[in-house]
């Protein structure tokens, strides 16, 4: 594709003014999106409210004045509108990891007589830990059974209480059937968790559309609302009277402030919150969240499309295409908006490129991911840094000590 094409493309995007609606270090190339997202501007405005007028000036005061408490039901209805789910159907708290928890014991706990929950081998760890904590803690012989996806359906039988499956793959970007699983799932009885931590605020989602049961995702990631950010559930409305969370907090209790001995769930979905929410952390994510909603899930889907496609074909007819394996789906419609390819020395590939100002991640055993967060790349952009990874794999620039030195975060 020629300058004058990409520079069309980006003439031609309908989200490209949002793009300036965050703070990014000139001149980095940042396709981290999909691990941590840039911080918004008015995140940074908004901090500062929350800091000094909010906690500083109100004080506990804050609680009603500033609806502290409302502030997890109002972005998780925000949220709500970008995953197919409805008003009430969806409450930000706690960590994805705490999340899966709560709604994998609450949905065994509903399924009393089967033994099984579901899930895939490589998939996210924690979710796989977490669903190990599942059964131990639940324990009277239930188990933990994973399959390739392959063979997941052939798997669904009467013993499975809940299957449980990442919507887009964290390493692969491969997206999962939600509408044929679900009802495979429902064919024998069983629950479906979804978990839409490489979804939410990149693709269309349509939970409801698709009969979903329950999900989980992720705040930090395309959503944007900063490092730790607090995460999401979702129960659909004819669930939320059913279940009920392991970890029965008193922010989940129908009436909190009566200080009642007794856990008495409050009716809807506030029931799945547990403590006191993180009014910081819920105040960024607001902020990042409204971004995916002005642009809307149809846009950044289509846009997340297309940068993924620019990435590959350009990487594959560079200089270093035979070189680099693609583990990710070729058709746009099958992945979601990042991009890995393997290589032997993935790590060093990662970090030449980082010392270049391209950032991307590694995910072990040889895997270097990119990101293509729809709200803050140009086409412009990707092809740069696409380019730039010819040069640095073709080149052998990444075959450097300093380069293979491991650190925590990878
Ligand atoms: C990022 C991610 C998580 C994150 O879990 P935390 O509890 O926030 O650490 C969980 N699951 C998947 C699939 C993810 O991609």
């Amino acid at each position: 594709m020629t300058d004058a094409e990409i520079a069309a493309l980006d003439a031609a995007d309908p989200l490209a003014a949002l793009r300036h609606e965050f703070e990014i270090p000139d001149g980095l190339l940042y396709l981290d999106g999909n691990s941590l997202g840039p911080l918004t501007k008015s995140a940074r405005l908004r901090m500062r409210e929350v800091v000094e007028q909010e906690w500083g000036q109100s004080l506990i005061r804050g609680w009603n004045d500033h609806d502290w408490m409302g502030a997890p039901r109002r972005v998780g209805d925000a949220i709500a509108g970008l995953i197919g789910a409805e008003a009430g159907e969806v409450i930000v708290a706690d960590s994805t990891s705490a999340n899966l928890f709560k709604l994998a014991v609450a949905a065994m706990q509903a399924r009393p007589d089967r033994k099984v929950v579901l899930s895939e081998p490589g998939d996210f760890p924690t979710d796989l830990y977490m669903l190990e904590g599942t059964v131990r803690t639940l324990g009277g012989g239930r188990r933990l059974e994973l399959r390739p996806a392959e063979a997941i359906e052939a798997a669904l039988d009467e013993d499975v209480a809940v299957l449980v499956l990442c919507h887009a793959h964290y390493k692969t970007a491969r997206i999962r059937d939600m509408a044929r699983l679900t009802a495979a799932a429902h064919a024998v009885g069983a629950l479906v968790i979804w978990d839409l931590s490489h979804s939410a605020g990149v693709l269309e989602v349509d939970l409801n559309g698709c009969n979903a049961d329950l999900a989980v995702g992720c705040g930090y990631k395309y959503l944007n609302g900063g490092p730790g950010a607090p995460a999401f559930l979702f129960v659909a409305r004819r669930h939320q009277g059913s279940l009920i969370s392991p970890l029965s907090g008193w922010m989940g209790h129908a009436a909190p402030f009566t200080f009642q001995d007794a856990y008495d769930p409050a009716s809807g979905i506030g029931r799945f919150a547990c403590g006191t929410p993180p009014v910081l952390g819920v105040s960024a994510l607001e902020c990042g969240v409204a971004l995916s909603v002005r642009a809307g899930p149809k846009a950044l889907r289509a846009k997340a499309a297309a940068l993924t496609d620019l990435f590959v074909k350009r990487v594959e007819a560079g200089p270093a295409g035979a070189e680099l394996r693609l583990v990710t789906p070729r058709e746009a419609a099958a992945r979601g908006g990042h991009v890995s390819f393997a290589h032997p020395d993935g790590y060093a590939i990662v970090q030449a490129l980082i010392a270049r100002g391209v950032i991307g991640d590694f995910r072990d055993p040889d895997i270097a991911r990119f990101g293509f967060s729809p709200l803050t790349l140009s086409f412009a952009q990707v092809a740069q840094a696409a380019d730039i990874l010819g040069e640095v794999v073709a080149g052998g620039l990444y075959d450097r000590p300093e380069y293979r030195k491991r650190a925590a975060v990878t």
